[in-house]
């Protein structure tokens, strides 16, 4: 069994293919979107008057009818067909936080036996996959299993290849027969479409000509490597996607020798075979380096519109693990693969930009783009403060738990930073020195405080804060590795809109009083930047200070999934949800469901895997070499030594039995305590159930098994250590 640890870490060592990649580099530019249809491609394939219509249904987002997507199904046909495709399929993000795909052949045998190919708009607009085999949180039980995909057009299709078959790849949303969202982008479209309105009324009170609001999205993605041999030895990796057990290496992150350090060459080999295959997808991959903790790197593309940056990033979670393999690499993106060192997250840069090339969070040069920029600088953090236990929810997870509250990760509070520059600003705007100024003024603009330029690179500086002003953009750090953003990203742009939307109804009252329009504008500003003081913090957000300041400013700190969920159950957001037309009431009953299921059913697996190792490969490895130990004392003793001369032994054999023994203990405790909690009915008990009296065991065990693994000798260790798993590459 060690041979074959050893044989694994061997294989890991020898691999060489990567060299042989070497000179196929390709010319970034000439590749991009190589495998995308765009809208302007299609131009080529769409009568022009079908052309136009198409561009403008986009644009306008206005409902495609049949004459034309039949049109347009041909022109994808024949685009794909002669760009090597055999197959399509609507591609959808169901509430599994990964993407979907059912593929049919554009084959059809015609009426005389004859192989042609086929594509119609029906087959284009929609399709029904079962929906019951797909998390529904009970939607479907009381109608139909059936669910539909329907063509979202305005993420455009493309092609991907993958063993050898070129499929063409339909973005859909995923809905229940009876309408009900069953995914991700359905509800992000919904909220992208209000924020646009809601943004663009009070965008209207300083520039008429601006009549369209775009959310912009950049998402940072943090990752880790592990040679595929080392990986699939750990049962535990392969099955939760992180380490249950392993005793850190000696030598971890703390030299921080890693950190923008030169990527290793069979790193670089994948993240090039990548960054092209991301490039001929229309993913704008821009950025890579190495992060903190040992084989932990970072690829970031450049921002884009919302809803194609999140079908991006759920695009680029396939590729990364597709070329990791043929690098025999696996890619790690749960939040959390190694107690000890750095988690990974998936930074969420936010921005809002108009038709006009404005992005309103950018500070303007002039008085009055300045209190543009300060009513949605200021009505954004309105928004968080006001929902900030939402924003917590939309990041919780099994696995991103392990990057909020607990021991070594940052708390689950959410505050802002905004820099000193931007604190000073508001606090010059909150003063009444301003107003009474404005008062006097015959326009309001005289009033707004010069704004300084802002560096970009100093508003950064505080990478300890979950929500971050970084120049001109929201940097929501909180988010998890392997989230699908759209979670985030719904809640994020629907608290925006509804502030907007208050705050236009609040302007609107105060006009309507006789104030000035001007005034009324900067009043609002000014109350919404005293109301919503708490939430900012410029200090450390990972010290314990930070914990107790923020716990008398009446922040929360919910350190748990299943009770961070239930805010989504609380009249406030359901209101706010249904209000906005983003989710019904029974779609955010069901999603909380799902959230919950998928929550104990994570520590369900991990506590299985647990179990497995436990008892069937790590305690018996402890027993093998203390039974090496007892027969040498043995040895020694019939050599007639005196127990002066083996005490060390002894003392091993007792250790060994201390350790296997708790750990055979707790495992079993830990199944009995799995029983109590699968028995009970209400979903919400049984996550708490798994989160307080099956999860604490996991520590426990973990720490006896590490300290079995510094005794047992190294040849007989079945499992891949640590320092293996980080630094074979
Ligand atoms: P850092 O690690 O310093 O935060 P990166 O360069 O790794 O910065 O990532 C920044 C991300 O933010 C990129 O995806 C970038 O395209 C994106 N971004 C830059 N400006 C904006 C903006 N105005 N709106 C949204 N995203 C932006
Ligand atoms: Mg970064």
């Amino acid at each position: 069994m060690t041979n074959f640890r050893f044989k694994l870490v061997n294989s890991a060592f020898s691999r060489t293919n990567y060299r042989e990649k070497k000179g196929e580099n390709e010319n970034y530019s000439s590749i991009f979107g190589q495998n995308v249809l765009t809208v302007s491609k299609m131009k080529d394939y769409l009568p022009k008057n079908a052309y136009e219509i198409l561009v403008q249904s986009i644009e306008q987002g206005v409902q495609i009818d049949h004459d034309l997507a039949e049109h347009v199904s041909q022109a994808m046909k024949s685009w794909a067909v002669s760009h090597g495709a055999s197959h399509y399929t609507h591609w959808f993000q169901p509430l599994t936080g990964s993407t979907a795909e059912k593929h049919d052949a554009f084959f059809e045998p015609d009426k005389d036996g004859i192989g042609i190919e086929k594509f119609t708009a029906d087959a284009l607009v929609q399709q029904e996959p079962d929906a019951s085999s797909f998390p529904n949180g009970g939607i479907r039980n009381t109608f139909e299993a059936r669910g539909y995909t329907a063509w979202d057009p305005s993420s455009p299709a493309f092609l991907y290849e993958t063993g050898g078959s070129k499929t063409l790849c339909i973005p859909t949303v995923f809905l229940s027969y009876t309408g009900e969202a069953l995914d991700y982008k359905a509800p992000l479209l919904k909220a992208l479409n209000v924020l646009d309105k809601a943004a663009v009324d009070v965008a209207q009170y300083f520039d008429k000509s601006i009549t369209k609001v775009t959310a912009s999205l950049g998402i940072e993605q943090e990752y880790f490597l592990v040679d595929m041999s080392l990986f699939n030895a750990r049962p535990d990796l392969q099955l939760t996607g992180r380490t249950l057990f392993g005793h850190m290496s000696a030598k971890n992150q703390q030299l921080e020798d890693h950190y923008f350090g030169s990527i290793p060459e069979r790193v670089m080999a994948f993240m090039v075979e990548l960054e092209q295959e991301a490039l001929k997808l229309g993913i704008p991959l821009k950025t890579r380096h190495n992060e903190v903790a040992p084989s932990q790197f970072e690829c970031a593309p450049m921002f884009e519109e919302m809803n194609l940056a999140i079908d991006h990033n759920q695009l680029l979670l396939n590729l990364m693990e597709q070329v990791a393999l043929r690098h025999q690499f696996k890619v790690l993106i749960h939040e959390k693969p190694y107690a000890g060192i750095n988690g990974s997250g998936k930074h969420n840069n936010w921005s809002l930009v108009t038709n006009t090339g404005v992005n309103l969070l950018s500070p303007g040069k002039t008085p009055k783009t300045n209190l543009m920029f300060l009513t949605f600088f200021v009505s954004t953090i309105m928004a968080v403060y006001e929902h900030a236990d939402l924003l917590r929810a939309s990041i919780a997870s099994a696995s991103n738990d392990h990057r909020l509250g607990a021991n070594e990760a940052p708390p689950a509070i959410i505050s802002i930073f905004l820099g000193s520059q931007l604190n000073a600003v508001l606090d010059e705007v909150e003063s009444s020195r301003v107003a009474k100024k404005v008062k006097t003024e015959k326009t309001l603009w005289h009033g707004i405080p010069k704004i300084p330029e802002l560096q970009l690179d100093n508003t950064d500086r505080n990478r300890t804060s979950p929500f971050a002003f970084t120049g001109n953009k929201f940097e929501f750090r909180a988010v998890g590795s392997s989230q699908n953003s759209a979670s985030p990203m719904i809640v994020l742009n629907s608290i925006v809109a509804n502030q907007l939307i208050l705050f236009k109804e609040e302007v609107e009252r105060q006009i309507k009083k006789g104030v000035k329009k001007d005034l009324a504008l900067l009043n609002v500003v000014r109350k919404y930047i005293k109301d919503s003081k708490v939430i900012r913090f410029e200090g450390n957000g990972y010290s314990k200070e930070w914990e107790i300041e923020a716990a008398k400013r009446g922040l929360s700190n919910i350190k748990t999934t299943p009770k961070a969920l239930d805010v989504y159950m609380q009249d406030k957001s359901l209101q706010l949800f249904d209000k906005l037309g983003i989710f019904s009431k029974r779609e955010s009953e069901a999603r909380h469901e799902i959230l919950l299921e998928n929550y104990y059913k994570k520590i369900q697996i991990e506590a299985r895997v647990i179990g497995e190792i436990v008892n069937s490969m790590l305690a018996p490895a402890g027993i093998n070499y203390q039974n090496t130990l007892i027969e040498n004392v043995r040895g020694l003793k019939d050599l007639g030594l005196s127990e002066q001369s083996y005490t060390s032994q002894l003392n091993l054999i007792e250790r060994i039995s201390e350790h296997v023994n708790t750990i055979l203990q707790d495992t079993e405790s830990m199944r009995q305590e799995r029983k109590k909690a699968n028995a009970m009915g209400a979903v919400r008990d049984r996550a708490i159930a798994y989160d307080e009296r099956v999860r604490p065991y996991f520590d426990q065990i973990r720490y006896h098994l590490n300290k079995l693994e510094q005794i047992v000798e190294d040849e007989k260790w079945p499992l891949p250590k640590l320092r293996e798993l980080l630094f074979v590459k």
